[in-house]
């Protein structure tokens, strides 16, 4: 296999904060990954709230995620976009690496959506009309997301979307080969470990506007073996149960989950436009829905800020207590874009 042409992403004209672990309070967890934890933090500067990713070094090496982790800070330092969370500076120390982030108090769409069961069609076409502007907006700077799920979809306090995690986001022009993901949102290429591109995120939107649909994704079973889904994934849609969704929604949902790559919505000569342009989508208006000007269906409820009341809650056990901890640092070399601030 050849080596991959080394690209870079345009460089970002924005100032990056240096931030250390001095400069937050701590207060509680908003989530966790398999790495470590996102919580919720206060600027003892500025006393506005952010969300701290840290995951621990030895996690990421030893599960072999350290080009992920380094893709990851170089994604989100590119991107800027209404739907894409901001990334503010990153930082190490010996055990840990630190992303600060805004923070996005509305919550996960997966905790919206598991409370209502479904959306309503026009309330699922208006979180996926905001994902689909996300996505579009990361393929033209050749970013493949690779991990679109509710639990991914964060809302704002103005109840519009936040896209969160780009531990799998990876600059990619062409195509790649790494199966990565999350098991129902697999397009058939990763699963069948065939090349693919960045239109494996177009077949995850199908997925998810199934989901938001349906309230769960289109090959979900109740008892999780991943070799049936990977069967199901492969068989394609014509063996799905379909509820009865709106005809166009379905169209759009077989044009985004279309097995075939090169036939899929999104990956056609007129890329996201062709998506834009479905009938599902009729009555949006792309513009003004980018200048976030049209009212989001749902309202966080939110009591001030720094509230996080709309995530769940995590055992905090002690862990805080190994961040900014001295001591042997035997990874610091694996990530050499974050900076060491502290001391
Ligand atoms: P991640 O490992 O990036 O998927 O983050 C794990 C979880 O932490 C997410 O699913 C969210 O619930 C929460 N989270 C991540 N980033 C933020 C953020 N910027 N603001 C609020 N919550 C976040």
């Amino acid at each position: 296999m050849g080596a991959e042409p080394q690209i870079s992403l345009p460089a970002v004209k924005r100032p990056k904060g240096r931030y250390s672990l001095s400069d937050f309070i701590i207060h509680r967890t908003l989530g966790t990954g398999s790495f470590g934890r996102v919580h919720l933090v206060r600027s003892k500067h500025n006393l506005r709230f952010y969300a701290i990713k840290v995951l621990s070094k030895e996690k990421v090496v030893k599960t072999k995620q350290v080009q992920h982790t380094n893709n990851e800070r170089e994604m989100l330092e590119a991107v800027q976009h209404p739907f894409i969370v901001n990334l503010w500076g990153t930082f190490q120390d010996t055990q840990n690496l630190y992303m600060v982030m805004d923070f996005v108090a509305g919550g996960e769409l997966f905790t919206l959506l598991r409370r209502s069961t479904r959306f309503p069609d026009p309330v699922a076409k208006f979180y996926a009309a905001e994902v689909a502007l996300a996505l579009n907006h990361l393929h033209s700077l050749n970013i493949i997301y690779r991990d679109l799920k509710p639990e991914n979809v964060l809302l704002g306090q103005d109840g519009h979307i936040k896209i969160a995690d780009f531990g799998f986001a990876k600059l990619c022009p062409n195509t790649t080969w790494t199966l990565c993901g999350t098991p129902d949102y697999l397009a058939p290429e990763i699963v069948s470990q065939s090349r693919y591109n960045k239109s494996v995120d177009w077949y995850a939107l199908g997925v998810l506007i199934f989901e938001m649909l349906y309230g769960l994704p289109p090959y979900h079973q109740p008892e999780p073996n991943p070799f049936l889904l990977y069967e199901r994934i492969t068989r394609g849609t014509a063996f799905i149960r379909w509820p009865p969704f709106h005809t166009n929604a379905k169209d759009l949902i077989l044009k985004l989950m279309e097995s075939d790559p090169s036939k899929r919505y999104g990956n056609l000569k007129h890329g996201a436009g062709d998506v834009f342009a479905h009938p599902w989508f009729r009555e949006v208006d792309w513009e003004k829905l980018l200048r976030r000007e049209i009212t989001a269906p749902y309202m966080p409820k939110i009591d001030g800020d720094g509230d996080a009341s709309a995530f769940e809650r995590y055992p905090e056990g002690d862990v805080v207590k190994s961040y900014g901890a001295q001591g042997e640092d035997q990874w610091g070399q694996c990530f050499p874009d974050f900076e060491y601030t502290s001391g």
